[in-house]
């Protein structure tokens, strides 16, 4: 395992500036997920990390070391990309062990350390079969046995769960948490999926046109978000105009109970309810959906017409559609537009 240090790294593609001053210190065995929508930089930043691109400006350190134009081959990194790409004709013992042969490892430590890695991902009981015999959840982990066969001090992932069906998918970030604790190796995640982020970082690194807008643990990034981009991306924001007045905030609910100064007052949809360390004023109860974990109210504000609340109750929590009761929020965040 090796912590990886990125300084100032800026990438063009001929004219296009595709990552601009990006700086990010990674500790060794973090679990690392880069984050963003499409086209945001997560691969060319990941990539730049692998060695297959030398960044426009800035270094890349891995373990201390410069690797900034080290081949991939020669860093202390394992690329897995989505496809897999395990080899149809041989065996998941002898796909797992391919990379050892390439280095020479001799034939019964690779055939060892195969199956010991195949145990790891619960497959070692079809260490004879072919990459076909498998579904596609087995596979991944296959892909994943290979790469750490080898031992990288950090594996680079790129969307690896992105074709596989949502419980799969569930299923395989668990898998990939409880296997990335077990080797300890730093790992580097992509995805554009901010529930998978969530549920297997230790830290996020939430980009939007190559730039990184915050750079924190799953609470940090989802409960006090630093740019309204980190705030929406992470899931829904009620958001609500506050201006300053004479010492007071004052918002078209009516004044705040603290002076936060002037911007976007954001609440998430599930810190708004029946209780909370501030009156948001009465307002009326104009939908409501069923979500299964909650349900999901509009609310709009007797003092602001204009405005529509969105509200998650635990179930069976919310009164009758029409009824007006007074709302609290609780944990807000002042954001600037
Ligand atoms: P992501 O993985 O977040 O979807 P990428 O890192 O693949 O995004 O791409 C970032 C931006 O750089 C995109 O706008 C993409 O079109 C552009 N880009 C990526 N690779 C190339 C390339 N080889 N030549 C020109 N533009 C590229
Ligand atoms: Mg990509």
């Amino acid at each position: 395992t090796a912590e990886v240090q990125i300084r100032s790294v800026s990438h063009r593609f001929q004219s296009f500036t595709a990552l601009e001053g990006i700086d990010l210190e990674i500790a060794a065995g973090e679990f690392i997920v880069l984050l963003g929508p499409s086209g945001c930089g997560k691969t060319t930043l990941l990539s730049i990390i692998g060695g297959f691109l030398t960044p426009s400006e800035g270094e890349v350190l891995i373990g201390g070391r410069d690797m900034t134009r080290v081949a991939p081959k020669d860093r202390p990194t394992t690329t897995m990309f989505q496809d897999y790409a395990l080899f149809p004709h041989m065996n998941l013992r002898d796909n797992v062990a391919f990379g050892l042969r390439m280095r020479g490892v001799g034939r019964k430590a690779r055939h060892d350390r195969a199956l010991e890695m195949l145990e790891m991902v619960g497959l070692a009981a079809f260490a004879a079969r072919k990459p076909h015999a498998l579904s596609g959840g087995q596979r991944q982990r296959v892909a994943l046995a290979r790469a750490l066969a080898v031992e990288p001090d950090v594996l680079l992932l790129d969307e690896p769960l992105g074709a596989l069906d949502l419980k799969l998918r569930r299923q395989m970030q668990d898998e990939l948490k409880n296997i990335q604790r077990k080797v300890g190796t730093t790992f580097i995640h992509v995805t554009h999926d901010q529930e998978e982020a969530m549920a297997i970082a230790d830290r996020i690194v939430v980009m939007n046109r190559g730039h990184i807008e915050h750079f924190g643990t799953p609470e940090d990034v989802y409960l006090r978000p630093r740019t309204l981009f980190s705030a929406d991306f992470m899931g829904e924001m009620n958001r609500i105009p506050v201006r300053r007045e004479g010492g007071t905030s004052i918002s078209p609910l009516g004044p705040l109970p603290f002076d936060l100064g002037e911007g976007l007052l954001c609440l998430r949809p599930e810190n708004i309810g029946f209780d909370g360390s501030f009156s948001m004023g009465r307002a009326r109860l104009q939908e409501v959906a069923f979500f299964g974990t909650h349900h999901r109210c509009h609310f709009v504000p007797l003092k602001a017409p204009d405005l529509t609340l969105t509200v998650n109750l635990p179930q069976g929590a919310h009164p009758a559609p029409g009824a007006e009761v007074e709302l609290f929020g609780r944990d807000p965040v002042l954001l600037s537009e």
